[in-house]
């Protein structure tokens, strides 16, 4: 089992019945929902304006893979939670930010880079392409599939190199970006996707769905010891070996 806890800020659908009209649960339902179809997920919920912004030290423990979704709300989270939460990455906690959590404080903490990127909202199109086929996050996905309306992120993209650049975007106004990208920092894997603007139903695409789904099963950890940092020394490797295990020399064939 998969448990996986969705953060969402849940501002914009509270605030604003245009965005409520699209989720009207709120964004961070409408991806557990999907989620908790696949028998092999737990997904939760969490949003900002619970105590602790729903991400308790107990919740965090017990989250194999914490997806996040912000925006309006970024300088609201507080800095000690956004601590608490790059430490459970680092001990192998799985991380999927989405869309507009490029600019979050756990993205940037994660990329120690500002992040921006061009963009602009007019309801264009974009076609996402999967560049890279054989990762475990493009599994099931086409070579290219539409979404009708998106808002556009461009280039450039403020972020260190990827680890791995699975998916490209296209927009009809000519931008390329960098949509679907992994890192690893410590123990924890890390994927970013662009779409989902809260204006437009994304999460409800079918081949955005199997997207986040296969990074759920991707960035769960499968180290299974206890992480460690920072070791006691180890004896040199001659201290282990017992010499009467050890065949004498002996010359083989010709020199
Ligand atoms: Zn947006």
């Amino acid at each position: 089992m998969i448990r996986v806890t969705v953060w969402n800020e849940y501002l914009h659908e509270k605030n604003e019945p245009a965005v409520a009209a699209v989720y009207p649960r709120g964004i961070h339902n409408a991806i557990a929902d999907f989620l908790n179809e696949d028998a092999n997920i737990k997904a939760g919920t969490a949003t900002l304006e619970e105590p602790e912004h729903g991400l308790t030290q107990e919740v965090l423990d017990n989250t194999d893979v914490l997806i996040w979704w912000g925006h309006m709300g970024h300088a609201r989270v507080s800095d000690e939670i956004v601590e608490r939460v790059y430490q459970r990455v680092l001990n192998g906690m799985g991380l999927i930010c989405l869309h507009s959590a490029h600019f979050s404080k756990i993205f940037k903490r994660i990329t120690g880079t500002r992040c921006s990127l061009r963009w602009r909202d007019i309801h264009e199109n974009e076609r996402i392409w999967t560049i890279d086929p054989t990762h475990p996050i493009a599994q099931g996905v086409p070579p290219y599939f539409e979404l009708e309306q998106e808002e556009m992120y461009g280039e450039r993209f403020d972020i260190p190199t990827p680890d791995e650049l699975i998916f490209l975007g296209w927009f009809r106004g000519g931008e390329l970006f960098r949509s679907g990208i992994t890192y690893r920092r410590g123990f924890g894997k890390i994927f970013y996707f662009q779409p989902g603007h809260e204006m437009y139903g994304n999460f409800y695409n079918e081949n955005v769905q199997k997207i986040i789904r296969n990074a759920v099963y991707w960035a769960k950890s499968t180290f299974t010891c206890e992480p460690y940092f920072n070791g006691d020394a180890v004896p040199p490797p001659n201290a282990f070996v017992n010499e009467i295990d050890l065949e004498p020399h002996k010359e083989y064939g010709k020199r």
